[in-house]
Parts: C-alpha cells; sequence; structure tokens
C-alpha cells in the first residue's frame, strides 16, 4: 500500500482509462476523487473503489469549464481532504479528414482535450503548490508524440498537452511538483471500439469491426496487442511515487513510438 491515505483526483474516471486508473491507485492506498462529466458512471466507479475499502467521492465537472475545474477542486477537497495525486485524464477524440475539419470541432477537441488540461493543471499547482507537495499526471497520447491521418485536431489537443506538461514542469520543479505525461498507445475503450470508434473508421471494405481491431492491433503495435487500463494504472501509480521524475512524456504503447 505505498500510496497509503494520499487523495488523488481522477478525471474522466467514470469509466475507460480514468476508471482503470482510479481503481489501481485505490489499490495502492489512495483515496479517489473521481470526477466525470457524467455523475453516473462516476458514481459506479466509486462504488467500485469503495468496495476496495478505501473512501472514495464522486464530483461532476466538465473540465472545459474554469469555473467548474475551481468548484471541483474546492468540493474534492473540502470532502477528502488536501489533493497529493492529480490525474488529467479526461480527454475526447474526433475523426475528420483535414478539408472536413470545421472550426467547431477543432475547438470542440482543443477545448477539452487542450484548454482542459491547462485549466485542471492550473487549479491543482493553486492548491499543492502552499504545501510544496504535489503529483500531476496529464494524459496524453502516442497521438502526441506522431501525426495520424483523419485525426490532426486531436493530435494538435495532445501534442499540446505534452508541451505544457513540459513547460509547466520546469515553472514548479523547485516547489515539490511534479508533471509528467502518460502517453497511452491502443486501449480497449470506447475511443476505439463500437461503431463510432477508431477500428470501425478504419476497417477495410468488407471488414467487421472486431476484425479490424485485431488487424489494427497487430498492424500498428511491435508487441501486436492493445494495453489495458490497469496497464495505465500501473505507471501513474509509479508517477505518483517517483521524486525525480518530472516533465516527461512516457509512452505505454507495446512499442509504437519505438
Ligand atoms: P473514454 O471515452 O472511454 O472516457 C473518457 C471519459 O472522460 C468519459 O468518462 C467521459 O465522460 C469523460 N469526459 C469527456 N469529456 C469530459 C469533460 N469535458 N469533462 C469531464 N469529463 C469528461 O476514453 P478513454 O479511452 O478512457 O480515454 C481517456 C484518456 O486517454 C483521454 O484523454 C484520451 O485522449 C486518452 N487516450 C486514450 C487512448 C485509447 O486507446 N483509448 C489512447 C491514447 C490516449
Amino acid at each position: 500500500m505505498q500510496l497509503n491515505d494520499k487523495i488523488a483526483l481522477v478525471t474522466g474516471g467514470g469509466r475507460g482509462i480514468g476508471q482503470g486508473i482510479a481503481l489501481a491507485l485505490a489499490k495502492a492506498g489512495a483515496d479517489i476523487v473521481v470526477a466525470d462529466l457524467d455523475l453516473a458512471i462516476a458514481r459506479e466507479t466509486a462504488a467500485d473503489v469503495e468496495a476496495l475499502g478505501r473512501r472514495c467521492l464522486a464530483l461532476q465537472v466538465d473540465i472545459s469549464d474554469a469555473a467548474s475545474v475551481r468548484r471541483l477542486i474546492e468540493e474534492a477537497e473540502a470532502g477528502l481532504g488536501p489533493l497529493d495525486i492529480a490525474v488529467n485524464n479526461a480527454g475526447i477524440i474526433g475523426i475528420h479528414s483535414l478539408d472536413a475539419l470545421t472550426v467547431e470541432e477543432w475547438d470542440r477537441v482543443m477545448n477539452v482535450n487542450a484548454r482542459g488540461t491547462f485549466l485542471c493543471t492550473q487549479a491543482e499547482v493553486a492548491v499543492m503548490r502552499s504545501r510544496r507537495v504535489g503529483r500531476i499526471i496529464n494524459v496524453a497520447s502516442m497521438a502526441g508524440k506522431v501525426g495520424f491521418p483523419d485525426l490532426s485536431h486531436y493530435c494538435a489537443s495532445k501534442f499540446a498537452v505534452i508541451g505544457f506538461t513540459n513547460a509547466v514542469a520546469k515553472e514548479v520543479a523547485a516547489e515539490g511538483i511534479n508533471v509528467n505525461a502518460l502517453c497511452p498507445g491502443i486501449v480497449d475503450t470506447g475511443m476505439w471500439r463500437g461503431e463510432s470508434g477508431l477500428s470501425a473508421r478504419w476497417s477495410q471494405e468488407g471488414e467487421s469491426e472486431p476484425a479490424a481491431w485485431e488487424r489494427l492491433q497487430k498492424s500498428l503495435l511491435p508487441q501486436g496487442v492493445a494495453q489495458t487500463p490497469e496497464d495505465m494504472g500501473q505507471l501513474v501509480v509509479y508517477l505518483a511515487q517517483a521524486e525525480h521524475v518530472t516533465g516527461q512524456a512516457i509512452a505505454v504503447d507495446g512499442g509504437f513510438t519505438l
């Protein structure tokens, strides 16, 4: 129980990678604030955390809205105590070729992924700074290191997350706050699977979505298999403890960005 009695916030913790991270932190001993746009799924994750014997608070937030983020940090600390760890995981994707990419769609993705990461990090640093301790982990992507066709605005938002993380890490390095980025590869969540996911979009003529999912894992990843939300949780548990790792963008992508 390396993180015994630490308090951790996970945005987008209602499902997918955020849920895996929340459960991994709870298994390592942390109490968890699960924040999500969808309060109902945040409550489901909170029930799973409580079943592990940890305290948990489910809160609603829209990370792209400054007032909502301020309220989240206030309610999180009032409910569970001072934040030690913050995982800015919530994010969205859109699939559009450059000629079909509208200004509205560009803003939609940038406002959640880039602006949301900025707003959360700013509010978290503000409360961690006075205590001179904190671990912030921003969830970027392998698409923050390598470009993908039809994902130009998503890639731009994730490159932004990595650049922002690097700069803020330097700004707060002497104040006891470490800021790193986690770059997942291919993780079996709604982002890849189902009718609107990437594997359906990148299926070949006559190929089913499950068949495309299998092919894409094998063709894109040197290891040949997708990662799990639990794999992401393992790195977050490590980063939540590491003393001298800051400003890094660490890939958990089965070798994709080698
Ligand atoms: P997901 O869609 O399964 O979950 C995202 C969660 O974020 C949902 O619970 C959703 O309600 C929440 N959310 C969305 N907009 C929000 C907002 N404005 N405010 C608060 N919460 C909001 O996605 P996922 O696959 O678990 O992705 C999580 C993170 O990992 C994202 O930042 C994503 O870009 C990144 N990522 C995912 C993959 C992958 O393979 N799945 C790969 C690389 C990076």
